[in-house]
């Protein structure tokens, strides 16, 4: 059974992958080290058998490996996490993670490594309420991503990803970072605090 945490501002910020101090209070936490990674809001993943230095330009992990956990950095993105009965994922899920299909993609990766029923959680991250974007920039994502419309120019980041992913379990921890303050928002304070999602098998 897949083990799935998220952290909130109490904790601290992880905004560094490579930090040391945050890193080991997280593994400590989990039982487990923990695989980061440098996001850049690509569609790259990566299959992580044993830990290594944080692994550059991906925005998705996935193992196997039950020593290890994997993190997922946010402030209003969604940490994905995902899980079947033999592999975990830690996904970011941005409005260009959502366009680029990073997610899709990793779900794809897990059913050709053997994952028949796949979960997915997403944990805290900006709601369709609060992500306001451009009105062009919106008109251009509800054409090809109509789940995401409600308010007007507004994102639904999570109903976007729900449309992506219907052949997955998918469920929202229904927090939104940028009305909830025990949570870092980029949109909310312009701050440089990350919070995570970690999974491990
Ligand atoms: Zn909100």
């Amino acid at each position: 059974m897949a083990r799935l945490l998220f952290t909130a501002r109490q904790f601290g910020s992880l905004a560094d992958p490579i930090n040391q101090k945050t890193n080991t209070e997280l593994a400590d936490l989990i039982g487990k080290p923990v695989q980061f990674m440098h996001q850049t809001h690509s569609n790259n993943l990566h299959l992580i058998s044993t830990i290594e230095t944080a692994k550059e330009d991906t925005d998705s992990l996935i193992t196997d490996n039950k020593d290890l956990a994997l993190a997922v950095r946010v402030a209003d993105c969604i940490p994905l996490l995902l899980y079947s009965k033999n592999l975990v994922a830690a996904v970011h899920v941005g409005r260009k993670g959502l366009l680029n299909e990073v997610a899709s993609k990793t779900v794809a990766k897990m059913k050709s490594l053997g994952a028949e029923k796949i979960y997915g959680l997403a944990g805290p991250h900006i709601c369709g309420n609060c992500y306001e974007v451009g009105t062009q920039m919106a008109e251009e994502i509800y054409r090809t991503h109509p789940a995401t419309k409600g308010k007007k120019d507004h994102l639904n980041l999570f109903s976007g990803l729900k449309e992506q992913l219907q052949d997955i379990t998918l469920e929202n921890i229904d927090i939104c970072t940028k009305e909830n303050i025990h949570y870092f928002s980029y949109r909310a304070a312009a701050e440089a605090g990350r919070q995570v999602g970690v999974i491990s098998l």
